[in-house]
């Protein structure tokens, strides 16, 4: 497990021109992410499920003044390859390069013990939380290589190192994810200067948070803001040279 070099700041244009996808950008830490991305200078791609929120989100931007985003609905439950093919077509006509893609969406799943956790809940959770993100990057992937530092996130969870009761789904995905990270950290180490690497966040202030801790107090987690230097060194060119690594934002 790796943490942010101590003392880090990013520079205020630390992402200056740079292409960035951020996927469940309507929301939580994906939201945060993409404001802060386009703080540093970078245009956004925000891909969700939830046009309005989507919207809000370009409109946080623009009000800012950062560089004009673009917004992509796409539901990752029902997009097939095609999908994913499209969009790198209209990126790839649009901008012509990508230099950075932050798998963030996730779907939590059911809090119940495998003996009675619902098939079909299983299987969406593992195709939003794997499937999605490997059809994604599969298709984005000659679009990055066009980019001299690309730079892929995947996010990770306190369960993906090692499974906990009723967790179900997800853990088992982000376990999953992580692998897909550490294959293609080490398929591209070498033959190509873009980096792999996951972020979990720990528990932080999102709904997805209190939907998993109801009885929480939210005021004593700290919010998705607090994380953002991680998020903006690994999109960086500061974090040349770093992949297949697992960091932890807390
Ligand atoms: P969140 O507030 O629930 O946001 C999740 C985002 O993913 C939402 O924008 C949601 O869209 C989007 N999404 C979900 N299913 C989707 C689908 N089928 N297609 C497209 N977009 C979809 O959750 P969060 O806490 O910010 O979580 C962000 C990431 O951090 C997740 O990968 C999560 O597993 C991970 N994480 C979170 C914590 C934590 O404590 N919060 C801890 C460890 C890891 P809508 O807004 O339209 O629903």
């Amino acid at each position: 497990m790796m943490k942010l070099p101590s003392n880090y700041h990013p520079a205020s244009d630390a992402l200056k021109d740079k292409i960035i996808v951020v996927t469940g950008a309507g929301d939580g830490i994906g939201r945060v992410a993409a404001k802060t991305f386009a703080a540093h200078g970078a245009t956004v791609v925000l891909l969700g499920r939830t046009t309005a929120k989507l919207e809000h989100v370009y409109d946080e931007i623009e009000r800012e003044g950062g560089p004009q985003p673009a917004i992509y609905p796409i539901n990752l439950e029902g997009a097939t390859e095609k999908d994913y093919r499209d969009l790198s077509d209209v990126l790839l006509q649009e901008f012509g390069v990508l230099h950075g893609l932050l798998h963030n969406a996730g779907d939590l799943g059911e809090r119940t013990p495998i003996a009675s956790y619902a098939a079909d809940t299983w299987m969406r959770v593992m195709h939003i939380n794997v499937n999605a993100p490997f059809m994604l990057t599969q298709a984005l992937l000659p679009l990055m290589e066009k980019a001299e530092q690309g730079s892929i996130v995947f996010t990770s969870s306190g369960v993906a190192n090692k499974g906990r009761a009723f967790w179900g789904a997800y853990a088992a995905s982000k376990s999953a994810q992580d692998n897909l990270m550490q294959t293609l950290a080490d398929e591209l180490e070498g033959a190509s200067s873009m980096r792999v690497n996951s972020i979990n966040p720990g528990a932080t202030r999102t709904s997805m948070r209190a939907s998993a801790y109801p009885a929480e107090d939210p005021k004593t987690l700290p919010r998705p803001e607090d994380h953002m230097p991680l998020y903006v060194y690994l999109m960086s060119d500061d974090a040349k040279g770093i992949t297949g690594e697992i960091f932890n934002a807390q």
